[in-house]
């Protein structure tokens, strides 16, 4: 791993903690937490780990202005303007409309806030356009102008970025080395799903035999597997290590998603307020209250019976919170 350029942007190694309020009360395995929540910028989450490697292949590129994209409440977009703002690049995101939301909170809270706090540059897209050539034509017109952009695809997920998470495997393993824990399984939202392709490629190369399980956000089971297959392989390859990914290894249950990306459902709020109160723990409605709402019902469904420790990695997110503020039933907000 050490071959590959890598700018130091967050707080590693991540905390591992137990989740026992929450365990005694699904009764199951014990639960940790994989505190990727914190890894610092910018209120942290799993962004942080991608752009440490693709800041630095951005650098290695002369590049003084970075692009990338992704929906209006986009994790990813708000730690990439941070990283930028930290090594003095300028920022441009391009943000997709996802979910046909007018509420202000959502378009202008939120992520969107820490955008523009970042002095990041914005601009909006229509739901379904393509991103990838709205990157490339703002890339074209950027090089014109006489700068030097680079272009991080949407959820920094590329085999550069995956690499974050193939040293996460590792760390993880060591944190559980050094502690005598044996961790049966990991669960984690999983989207753009190069945190997945990282962890697989990952325990693959450490020959771990934890059972890595993705709650997919977005995309259906099928479709998930596949593209997490497809970068796992790429990441491997980019290691160039030799290492075979394992088709069987790549698993992901997309029952979780309900009406689509980004829309609120019960279970989402339910496992959301729950982990809020047992655990004193903040979560987000897109992504990791998601994973999290297939993690405790696969706990209460059996899944993981037989195994003694399960960690939920936490990927973050919590600042889309205040992009969502009607939508857990409180007291004194909208229906
Ligand atoms: C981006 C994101 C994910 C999904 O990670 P991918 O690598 O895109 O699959 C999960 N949780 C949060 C909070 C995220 O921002």
């Amino acid at each position: 791993m050490a071959r590959f350029p890598k700018v130091r942007l967050g707080h590693f190694p991540t905390p591992l903690e137990p989740m026992d309020r929450l365990s005694e009360k699904l009764g199951g395995p014990r639960l940790w937490v994989k505190r990727d929540d914190c890894t610092g910028l910018s209120s942290g989450g799993n962004k942080t780990r991608k752009l440490e490697y693709l800041m630095a292949d951005a650098q290695k590129h002369g590049a003084d202005t970075i692009i990338t994209q992704g929906a209006t409440q986009s994790n990813h977009a708000r730690q990439t303007t941070a990283a930028a703002a930290k090594l003095g690049m300028e920022c441009h995101i391009l943000l997709e409309d996802r979910t046909g939301s007018n509420d202000p909170s959502y378009i202008l809270n939120g992520n969107v806030l820490l955008d523009q706090l970042h002095g990041a540059t914005i601009s909006k897209r229509g739901g379904g356009t393509d991103m990838n050539a709205e990157m490339q034509a703002l890339a074209e017109t950027l090089l014109a102008e006489g700068r030097t952009p680079y272009v991080i695809p949407g959820g920094g997920s590329n085999a550069i970025g995956a690499l974050g998470y193939v040293n996460c495997a590792r760390e993880l393993a060591e944190q559980a080395a050094g502690t005598g824990l044996r961790i049966d399984a990991l669960v984690h939202a999983t989207g753009s799903s190069g945190t997945q392709a990282g962890l697989v490629t990952g325990l693959a190369a450490i020959q771990s035999d934890i059972h890595l399980l993705g709650i997919g956000v977005r995309a259906p089971q099928e479709k998930q597997e596949q593209m997490v297959f497809d970068l796992a392989q790429k990441t491997a390859d980019h290691l160039g290590t030799g290492q075979i990914i394992q088709r069987s290894a790549v698993r992901a249950n997309c029952d979780y998603v309900g009406p689509g990306y980004g829309l609120p459902t019960d279970g989402m709020i339910g496992a959301l307020k729950l982990l809020a109160q047992t655990e004193g723990l903040l979560f987000d409605p897109v992504y990791s209250g998601k994973g999290l709402d297939g993690l405790i019902d696969q706990v209460q469904k059996g899944y993981f019976d037989g195994m003694d420790n399960v960690v939920f990695l936490h990927t973050g997110g919590s600042a889309a919170l205040f992009g969502y503020p009607d939508t857990f039933g409180l007291p004194g907000y909208k229906e």
